[in-house]
Order: structure tokens, then C-alpha cells, then sequence
């Protein structure tokens, strides 16, 4: 038995086979080769396994989202077959006698980076197809097997890290735990774990090389603790704890259908955030009285290009169909910081929390704004949608996106297509937003608190930076205040504040937020019932 312990951010217990998910980095190490016609060879059967693996992938994601959105398959497919793209990775092999891993490493950068400075918009997209071509041909050539991970049975996700992009390409289904060596608390793996309620570890000193894939291990994120080969008695005694813990959410469940009124009869609303138009089925097992924070970004993560405005009207009027008639709040894409996407082309920042992100992004390339805005519109007709912008830091930009939404219903209209305007609110996210909270109360509707972000602005910590977990401290005082503040100054005029933030949930401060007159609280799915039973206890 191994056991090592982390940092649990989110508590549940499990036991399976593990999986470890490799960083490309550590595949790609440079290294002298005798032999320069036998790493051609390899690099030529590792094409061949890739185009059988696009033909699989191709065949799954046209059942699944048609042939349009398939066809990036083929074009990878294709690309593999591209003799400039092969002559350049043969060439490296043979001047420079080193592996094909390398090669190819070299290869996608330079052909990449060749992309991504033309003019012409199509080809610049295809940058991000060759990272991913590349990316693929690596991960086979070094024995890393394919990044899809839909073919494994449910296990224990062993990672260094893991980014947005590479959650969002996870099947949930198959995921027990996640544990990673490095993250933060606030990271989006954390938020992931809470969506889909499974144990998660974060700041684990493992060694990945030393786990192998298959073998059992036991997750007890109640303890902070896992363990890998665990003996016959541990095995019984998990097994135990987990029907227990099943028991727990029986009884959690019996709250369904309740109200969220505490004992003297005062009431929240209790909603939940999603990611993907799959966590609605979250949503709904839960009982939440509807969507607070959809965060849309997610739609354009883990992808070679923009999402059309048909899918992106496509997802949110299934999200809004589902939720039938119940609020939903999309936020309007929060690209930038820590979810970075190659095709959006941003430059390295030396401080992207504090760079060209959300908004920011959105009032300077109004158009990639506006595919966004002319999807909502349209799903408005579908349901009881509102829509949330990030990052707001004064009133002068709110007025610039009313002017662009102008734009974009002006342009619905001349065209006929049948459109809403829906109610319209901003995420309450920087020191800037509370302290003029009166005024932009007065031109919005409501708002709603990203105390992630707000944390980490007010106190100055980045919330990516796992060395500062200890400083990060939601419940300092100044945050409190200035929630506060904020839910006073919306009630001045009329309008609601909720919670989206991860402190939403925290049962410490429920009865805190309810004193204070917080409207809504929106939280993790599987946090919906535990917030619900704390409410209830409340006199
Ligand atoms: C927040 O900042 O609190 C928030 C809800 O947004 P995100 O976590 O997606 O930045
Ligand atoms: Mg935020």
C-alpha cells in the first residue's frame, strides 16, 4: 500500500482502477537516435493509428452533433496526409538524428505558429488543427495511448493538473476522483468535482511515473487522503463507507421538493451553476430552482474554432427547453485568465488574471460578441432565459454593451428572425463593481456576486496560485462588507442580488447571507440539498 495525502475540495469517498492523464510536456523529451529511418517508420504507423482513431471519432460525434460539427475529423484527418507537414518532421529526423516525438513537436509549433500569422482568417484557424494533429501523433508515438478517455471503465483520474480545455473534453460518466498533484482550490477541476459530486484531491506529491494505469486505488477525500494497492481489510472498510455515504444522500434527497424557508419562514432561492448543456441533468437531479450561472465559455474550450451561432443557439435553447420555464442565467463568455483557447489567438500576458479577458474581449472584437448575443436572443423565445455579463469594472461598459445588444436586435429584426430581449445583469466580480454598485444598480437587473473572482481581486491572490490557498480567505471581513453593500445598493432600486461564487455554498455563512438579504444563492449542483438542509435549520 501507498498512500499519500492532498488538499480535499470535495469531500465523498471511492475506491476503482486508476487512470493517469499525462502532460504533453513530459512526453516530448528530445533524444539522439541512431536509427533515423526506424523513427520515420514509427512516425508513419503512428499516422495510421491516428487517422483509425479520427475515423472513430469522426463516426461517435456525427451521431452525436451532426456531420457539420464532425467534419473536423476529416480535416485532421487529411492534414495528417499533408506532405509538407511529413517532409518537415522526416527532415528534423534525419538532420538532426533525433525521436519522432520531438519531431513532430517541432513540426506542429512551427506550422502552428506559421498559421496563426496569416491574414486570412480560415487559415488562421487551422493553427490550433496542427497543435492538435501534432498533440495526437505525440501521445501515440509515446505509449500515452489516446486523450479520449471514453473508452475506459469509470476510474480515479491521476493528472499533474488539469486545465479547462482538458476537463471539458472529459466523459463525466467515467470519472470516480480526481486527484492531481498541483491546483488550486478555486481551480475549475474543483469546481468540475462539485458539479459532478465526486471526491477530488488536489496538491498530492505523487510521482506519475510511478503510478501505472489500472491499478486499484481508494479516494478518501473526507481525509485528504489516497491510497493506491490498498489491502483486503481497507477494500472491505471503503466499500462500507461508501454504501454509508450513499445512505447520507438518501436522506438528502428526501429534501426535494422542499422549499428553501428557514424556520422563521424567510426564503432564498437556491440555484445551480453548469458548464455544459450535460450538467442540466445535474440540475434537474437536484431539485435547484434553476440555472444562476451557465458559464458559456465552456462551449468554446476544448475545440479548433469559434462555436457557430447555430450551436451555440442550439445548446442554449436545449438548456432553456429542459429547464422549462425555470431561470436560467448564461453568463456571456469569460475567455482569458485561466481558460485559455489557441484559436482566439490572445498574446501571453504576464498577468492575464488581470489582462485581456472576458468583457475586455467582447467590447474589443464585438463580432465574436455578437454571434454570442444573436444565439441568446434567439433561445430567449425558448424560456425564461436572463443574461449575466463578467468582469464589469464600470457603468460606461455596461452602456457600450447595451449599444452592441442594440446592434444585434436591430440586425434580428431587419432579418426577421423571431428574437427576445431578455432581462440583462452583471456578475459582481471587482472591487470597482461594489464600490459603485448604487450606480449600476440603477441600469441593470440584477446582479449577481462572483466571490471567486472577488476574493481574488480584494485580496490580492491569485486564485490559480496553489502557494497562496492559506492566504485565500473568502470570509474576510472585507468581503463580507462588501457583499453587503452590494445587496443594499440593488435593493435601493428595486432589483435582486445572488451569490455564484463557490462561497455561495458555504453552509458557514448561510444564515449570514440570509440576514444580510441575499436573494439567491447559486451553487454546484450537488451542493443544492446540503444548502437547502441548512436553510431549513435556520430559526
Ligand atoms: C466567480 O468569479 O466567482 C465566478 C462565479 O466566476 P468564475 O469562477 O467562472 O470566474
Ligand atoms: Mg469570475
Amino acid at each position: 500500500m501507498q498512500q499519500y495525502s492532498g488538499k480535499s475540495v470535495y469531500k465523498g469517498i471511492t475506491m476503482g482502477p486508476v487512470a493517469v492523464l499525462e502532460k504533453q510536456d513530459d512526453l516530448v523529451r528530445r533524444r539522439k537516435i541512431d536509427d533515423p529511418e526506424q523513427e520515420i517508420e514509427r512516425t508513419g504507423a503512428a499516422c495510421e493509428q491516428a487517422k483509425d482513431q479520427l475515423g472513430k471519432l469522426y463516426d461517435k460525434a456525427v451521431k452525436e452533433v451532426g456531420e457539420t460539427s464532425a467534419a473536423i475529423f476529416e480535416v485532421h484527418q487529411m492534414m495528417l496526409e499533408d506532405d509538407d507537414y511529413l517532409e518537415s518532421i522526416h527532415n528534423i529526423i534525419r538532420t538532426e538524428l533525433v525521436n519522432a516525438e520531438y519531431a513532430v513537436a517541432q513540426t506542429g509549433d512551427n506550422f502552428s505558429e506559421m498559421f496563426a500569422s496569416m491574414d486570412d482568417d480560415y487559415m488562421k484557424a487551422r493553427a490550433a488543427d496542427v497543435k492538435d494533429i501534432s498533440n495526437r501523433l505525440i501521445r501515440i508515438l509515446s505509449g500515452a495511448g489516446d486523450t479520449d478517455l471514453s473508452s475506459m471503465e469509470p476510474s480515479i483520474l491521476i493528472a499533474d493538473d488539469l486545465s479547462p480545455s482538458e476537463t471539458v473534453q472529459l466523459d463525466k460518466e467515467k470519472i470516480l476522483a480526481f486527484v492531481t498533484v498541483h491546483g488550486s482550490s478555486n481551480s475549475h477541476t474543483a469546481i468540475l468535482a462539485r458539479t459532478m459530486n465526486i471526491p477530488a484531491l488536489i496538491g498530492v506529491p505523487l510521482r506519475l511515473d510511478e503510478i501505472k494505469n489500472g491499478m486499484t486505488a481508494v479516494v478518501d477525500a473526507h481525509e485528504g487522503k489516497v491510497t493506491f494497492d490498498p489491502d483486503e481489510a481497507m477494500m472491505a472498510r471503503t466499500a462500507e463507507r461508501i454504501a454509508q455515504e450513499k445512505e447520507k444522500l438518501r436522506l438528502l434527497e428526501e429534501l426535494k421538493g422542499k422549499e428553501n424557508v428557514t424556520l422563521s419562514g424567510k426564503e432564498i432561492k437556491i440555484f445551480a451553476n453548469i458548464g455544459s448543456v450535460s450538467d442540466v441533468g445535474y440540475v434537474l437531479e437536484n431539485d435547484a430552482g434553476g440555472i444562476g450561472l451557465f458559464r458559456s465559455e465552456f462551449l468554446y474550450l476544448g475545440r479548433t474554432d469559434f462555436p457557430t451561432e447555430e450551436e451555440q443557439f442550439q445548446a442554449y435553447k436545449q438548456v432553456l427547453q429542459t429547464m422549462a420555464g425555470k431561470k436560467v442565467i448564461i453568463r456571456t463568455l469569460d475567455i482569458g485568465a485561466d481558460k485559455q483557447v489557441d484559436y482566439f489567438n490572445l498574446a501571453k500576458e504576464e498577468n492575464p488574471a488581470l489582462g485581456y479577458r472576458a468583457i475586455r474581449i467582447c467590447l474589443k472584437q464585438p463580432d465574436i460578441f455578437k454571434t454570442q448575443l444573436r444565439a441568446l436572443l434567439r433561445a430567449a423565445v425558448f424560456g425564461n432565459l436572463s443574461i449575466m455579463y463578467p468582469m464589469i469594472t464600470s457603468a460606461e461598459e455596461v452602456q457600450k454593451i447595451y449599444e452592441i445588444v442594440a446592434e444585434t436586435e436591430k440586425e434580428l429584426k431587419e432579418a426577421e428572425v423571431p428574437y427576445k430581449v431578455p432581462e440583462q445583469g452583471i456578475m459582481i466580480e471587482t472591487p470597482a463593481a461594489v464600490m459603485i454598485s448604487d450606480e449600476l444598480a440603477e441600469i441593470v437587473d440584477f446582479f449577481s456576486i462572483g466571490t471567486n473572482d472577488l476574493t481574488q481581486y480584494t485580496l490580492a491572490i491569485d486564485r490559480q496560485n496553489e502557494k497562496l490557498d492559506d492566504f485565500y480567505n473568502p470570509h474576510h471581513k472585507a468581503i463580507l462588507r462588501m457583499i453587503k453593500m452590494v445587496v443594499d445598493n440593488s435593493h435601493k432600486c428595486g432589483k435582486w442580488t445572488g451569490i455564484c461564487g463557490e462561497l455561495g455554498a458555504d453552509t458557514e455563512l448561510t444564515e449570514e447571507f440570509i440576514n444580510m438579504g441575499v436573494d439567491e444563492l447559486s451553487v454546484s449542483p450537488s451542493m443544492v440539498l446540503k444548502v437547502r438542509q441548512r436553510v431549513r435549520e435556520i430559526s
